[in-house]
Parts: C-alpha cells; structure tokens; sequence
C-alpha cells in the first residue's frame, strides 16, 4: 500500500472500497515491524488494531462510521488508554495499567480512530533528543545516527515513518514542536486550556498541553477539532467552544495577514545558517503572496528559557512526589523501613535527569530560595505573556526558528544538561505565554536534514493559525 499524504485521501480509498481500514493497520504494523531498530513504540496493539479495524470496516459498510474511521493513531507514553500500560518512558511506573481514557483519546476512540500503540519518549517528558528513557533512544528516520528531538521522539518518528497517520504527544517545552521539525513533519502546541489535561501524566503543569503530529495540517486540524473543548473532569480547560478547525483550513478566503518575524533569524550567531536561509526564503515568500512582514525584537529573549527551567522543575517536583512506590507501579524490594522505602524506589525508579529536576525544582521551592528564584520567574513570566500578547495584538503571527539547528547527532548533548537545555531556546516561549504555536516543515540542510519553521499566534486563534501554516505548505 502507498503512503497516504492526508487523511482526506484515505477516506477517499476507503469510501470507493480501494482500501479497507484492515489493509490501513496491516500496512502501518509492517512499516513497524521493518523499522524495529527506530524504537519508536514501546507497545504495538497489533491483534486490537486488527480487530478494531474490522469493526469499523463493517460500520463503513453499514454507513454508521463516524468521523476518523480509518484514521491510526499512535499514543505517546504520557496519555492514558483504558487496561494499557501507562508508563512514561519511566521505570517508576512498571507494570502500572490505565484505568481510565484520558479525555482526548475517548474523544479519537468515540469518533472510530484506531489506536496502534504507545510512543516512546524521554522519561516524564523530560528532554530534547528522546536520549532520556529508560527504554533506549529513538532513532530519526531520516538519519539513524542522529535523535528525533524530544520529548515526544517516537510519535513524531512514528509520523515520519509512516508507522501511523497521526500521534498525540505533549508540548509542555516544545516537545511536539521541536521533534516535529527534527522529523520534518507538521506540530501544533494548542492554546494552553485548549484540549483536556485529564489523563495526560503532569509535568508541569501550568505549562502541559496535549498537541498533535501530522503529516498535513488538514489532519492535524481534524483531529483537533476532535479532541479540543470543555471537559467537566479538567477544570482548567477552556469552555470555550471548538470552532469548525477544519473547514477554516480549508476557506480560502483570501485574507491578508500581518506577520512579525523575530531578528534572531537574521542575527543569530546560534542559529545554524541552512535554517536561517530556509526561514528567510519562506519569509520572502509570504511577502510575495501579499501578506505584510516586519522584522521584530522580542526584549526578553534571554529571561525565557532560565524562566521555563525554574517554573517546569518547580512544577515537576511536586507533580513527580506522587510516585512514591507505594501508589503506583515500581516498588524497591532492598527497603527496611518507610523512609527508605521512598528514597530507594525514587532513587531506583526516576531516571538522572528526572531526578535532577526533582532536585531542581525542590531546591527554587524551598523556603529560602523561594522568593528569589520560583516567585520571581513568576512575575518574570507574567512579563513575557504580557509582551508577547502585546505583539500579538499588532501582529497575526510571530515567525521564529523551533530549533537552532537540525538533528543532532545522538550523544551529542548528553554530557551536558545545559546544552541541552538550549536547545529550547525557541520552543519555550509560546509555552511560557500559553499561546497557540505551530511547526511546518520548511526544506533541508545540506545533509538532508528537515528544517522546521515556527509560527505563533494570539490565544485560542489556532483557526487562523492551521489555516496560514497549510496556505504556506501549498
Ligand atoms: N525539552 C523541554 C524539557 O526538557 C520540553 C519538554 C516538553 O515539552 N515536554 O523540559
């Protein structure tokens, strides 16, 4: 079977019976299996997939399928799916099963897409290149010495090999965005609130949202509409309603837009040339397609990622405390007593770099630091929202780099955890504001390497922002 470009190209197949939802699994579970050495699913659903497909091959016939019939989804290993394992990549968790659907995957499973297993990631959602699991490092498909980007490696490797249609990740830093470009496919971080926290394991989080991987914005818009809006079991998510993302990709209604781009992508030391070349060249496209473009500062650049790091560590210290081997999953068996209990199944379970971030975030929360380090990133914060919306008002969109360079190799940054950390440099902000972002692709480097491109907007106008992202792809 070919590769289907969009969703809306399979529905064709299967509606004139060229395709059938079986011959769809059967075609992503051998993309799988050839590519086993990518490590990219840490559980593959193979016989459910089957007989789910089935099932809905059936209601196609009976013309009782609902809207993703014939859409196979890929699960990163932070959302919970009924009698699953739920682990985040993390030992802590072993042998722990779902008991629930998190409210996002109900809403894929009541409109009939069929779920073909659980992605791997950096542990909790920790990192940049997906180095961090604790069940290996996934491999880019475009290159197998270099990471996918992280965290949410192995759904957006997924997508870029054709393992399944469509992945949900977790953007809480950048980690649909950043290995969406690493992987040369589309991203969206939605509006913070946008989509039902419920059953995605925390982070951090005043910062985590659910957010989506496509080979096309059209699926990625599908899919959003699907899952978005108000959910009684989140009281953080928005009420607003979920406008038709869809049919607003698809208008074309000829508007013009205001667009800023940030000057770090022409003076940027950091930023590797081929991305600032690329970038430049889509900017002279959008010009000529009559949209208006201004070249901007954003002042607070250098107070973002140090602000990112204090607030997600701060968050993740006291998220992570619940995974104390009496609730959940990994238990030490050299215990002797209750504290050790804790310290050693923590100390056994947690990964370094989750255990660093522990520590990280404990150390900015404890009483004397308190003020110094987690009140004021959180007044710096509040700044960066302000200014950042207050470009949005002049502006429909913000053009940015995701990433300053392309795949690294694997290995690369792991001796440094700062280094790594930069590699955030241009994810983080839209997480920091809570606005909507989005990564397109935006052509190669030299080697071949996919180059990703970031586009931000006001919040909840992820409407106009699907439907700018797919005019620039056409
Ligand atoms: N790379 C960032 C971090 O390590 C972002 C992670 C994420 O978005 N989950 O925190």
């Amino acid at each position: 079977m070919r590769t289907y470009a969009s969703f809306r190209e399979i529905q064709h197949d299967l509606q004139h019976g060229k395709i059938s939802c079986q011959d769809l699994v059967r075609h992503h579970l051998s993309n799988i299996k050839s590519k086993s050495h990518l490590n990219a699913f840490l559980s593959v659903y193979e016989q459910e997939a089957l007989t789910r497909a089935a099932e809905i091959d059936t209601k196609i016939k009976n013309g009782t399928a609902r809207r993703l019939a014939g859409l196979v989804v890929g699960l990163k290993d932070v959302l919970a799916y009924k009698d699953h394992p739920l682990q985040a990549s993390s030992h802590i968790l072993d042998g722990f099963i779902s008991q629930f659907n998190a409210t996002a995957v109900q809403r894929l499973l009541d409109e009939d897409a069929i779920i073909i297993g659980r992605q791997n990631c950096d542990e909790f959602a920790m990192g940049s290149s997906n180095e961090n699991s604790a069940f290996g490092p996934v491999l880019n498909d475009a290159d197998n010495s270099r990471v996918p980007g992280g965290s949410s490696g192995g759904s957006a490797v997924a997508v870029q090999a054709d393992m399944c249609q469509v992945s949900l990740g977790s953007d809480t830093g950048g980690s649909v965005r950043q290995p969406a470009a690493f992987c040369g496919i589309v991203g969206l971080k939605p509006t913070y609130s946008r989509i039902s926290r419920y059953g995605l394991a925390a982070y951090g989080s005043s910062f985590d949202c659910i957010g989506i991987f496509g080979k096309s914005v059209e699926d990625v818009a599908l899919v959003l509409e699907v899952i978005a809006g108000a959910d009684e079991e989140d009281s953080t998510v928005s009420q607003k309603p979920v406008p038709a993302y869809l049919d607003d990709v698809r208008r074309d209604d000829g508007r013009k837009y205001k667009v800023a781009y940030v000057s770090e992508i022409d003076n940027s030391d950091g930023l590797q040339p081929e991305i600032r070349q690329s970038i430049l060249a889509q900017i002279e496209e959008i010009k000529a397609a009559g949209h208006e473009v201004e070249r901007i500062d954003f002042p607070l650049n250098e107070y973002v990622l140090p602000t990112y790091y204090i607030l997600a560590t701060a968050e993740a210290s006291s998220n992570l405390s619940r995974y104390d081997g009496v609730r959940y999953g990994f238990r030490s068996s050299s215990a002797n007593d209750l504290q050790s209990l804790y310290k050693k199944s923590r100390s056994e379970g947690f990964g370094k770099e989750v255990q660093r971030r522990i520590l990280l975030g404990t150390f900015v929360l404890s009483a004397s630091y308190y003020d110094a380090y987690y009140t004021k990133a959180q007044k710096v914060r509040r700044i960066i929202r302000d200014k950042t919306k207050e470009l949005l008002k002049q502006y429909d969109f913000i053009v940015m780099p995701i990433t300053p360079t392309t795949a690294f190799k694997l290995g690369e940054h792991t001796g440094n955890p700062l280094e790594m950390y930069l590699a955030d440099l241009f994810s983080v902000q839209a997480n920091v504001a809570g606005v909507p972002a989005i990564a397109i692709p935006c052509g190669t480097d030299n080697a071949g390497l996919p180059i990703g491109m970031q586009l931000i907007a006001d919040d909840f106008e992820e409407s106009k922002l699907l439907h700018f992202s797919d005019s620039l792809l056409k």
